[in-house]
């Protein structure tokens, strides 16, 4: 049976936008030394405003160049990719009807067009595959935090994208407390690391490691559980899942997906990562009076 004060508490938690899976977690919150966070939709609101998009190529003008660039995110349903399909429809831009569209996990996309190969991936992708790129073109862009996504074709840039997104409001505070109660703070992130440096800057944050692939967030959770920290990771996507499982606690931020929440031991559902404070005041005086 559970005990009184611990069923007291889940419904404690409820009220504070938890819901605990794993009551482990709760007694395990103790240990905890070391916060890793995704960035995206965890910290930030992942609703991105598109701040530049332009060609850099004579064959496409500006507007084919956004009509190409949301046919291919019609395909995905990223963050990134929502905002831009819709900025194309704010626009009235005609949206092209590719044939085929795959995710390159981590890069971007991928696309046929009219017998044509698109991608539209980020710098990361374009330095392994040796497309040249003048990053002065973007400079501007990265330093204000910017995720920037390229339009490839025949290993030639044609034009770019320039993304930002808004830091959710409490997140500055809940790092703060987190500060306040000696936790290590890392941001893990598959973005740029621009983007990642002006983000954690922003927001307060200790550490941050930048254009990780899924499998390197679970690599950079599991070397910290080995060298003898207690981790709590806090993420949402599909991609996500994994990361969740190898911390000490795994926390998913909103619905999130259904891979995501099986692997979480705590939900936050109004996505607010300030939630988790309260999951840690919460398990400090249920142990309190359980011991
Ligand atoms: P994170 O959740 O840490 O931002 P993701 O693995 O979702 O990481 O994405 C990593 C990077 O891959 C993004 O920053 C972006 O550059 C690129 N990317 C992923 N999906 C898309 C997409 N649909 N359109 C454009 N870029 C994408
Ligand atoms: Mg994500």
């Amino acid at each position: 049976a559970i005990p009184l004060v611990m069923s007291r508490s889940t419904s404690i938690a409820a009220t504070n936008g938890l819901i605990i899976r794993d009551n482990q977690a709760m007694e395990n919150s103790r240990k905890i030394d070391y916060i890793a966070m995704d960035k995206t939709g965890t910290l930030t609101e992942g609703k991105f405003t598109v701040n530049g998009l332009k060609s850099i190529d004579s064959t496409i003008n500006d507007n084919k160049l956004l009509s190409v660039i949301a046919g291919i995110e019609s395909g995905s349903s990223h963050p990134i990719a929502n905002s831009i399909v819709q900025y194309a429809k704010d626009k009235k831009i005609e949206i092209a009807n590719f044939d085929d569209v795959q995710a390159i996990k981590g890069y971007g996309m991928s696309g046929k067009l009219e017998g044509h190969e698109y991608y539209l991936v980020n710098m990361k992708y374009l330095k392994n595959e040796n497309i040249p790129i003048d990053s002065k073109l973007v400079q501007t862009y990265l330093d204000k935090g910017n995720t920037i996504s390229y339009l490839v074709a025949d290993k030639k840039v044609l034009g770019f994208v320039a993304l930002g997104d808004r830091i959710k409001k409490n997140t500055i505070e809940f790092i703060k407390e987190l500060k306040a109660r000696n936790i290590t703070t890392i941001m893990l992130t598959g973005d740029n690391k621009d983007a990642a440096a002006t983000m954690a800057k922003q927001m307060g944050i200790d550490e941050f490691r930048a254009e990780l692939l899924p499998e390197d967030k679970n690599k950079v959770i599991k070397q910290l559980e080995l060298s003898g920290h207690h981790v709590m990771m806090v993420g949402d996507g599909i991609n996500d899942a994994p990361s969740l499982a190898a911390a000490t606690i795994g926390v998913a931020i909103g619905a999130g997906t259904d891979v995501a929440i099986d692997s979480a031991d705590v939900i936050l559902y109004n996505s607010d990562p300030f939630d988790i404070i309260k999951f840690l005041k919460l398990s400090h005086h249920t142990y309190q009076k359980t011991v």
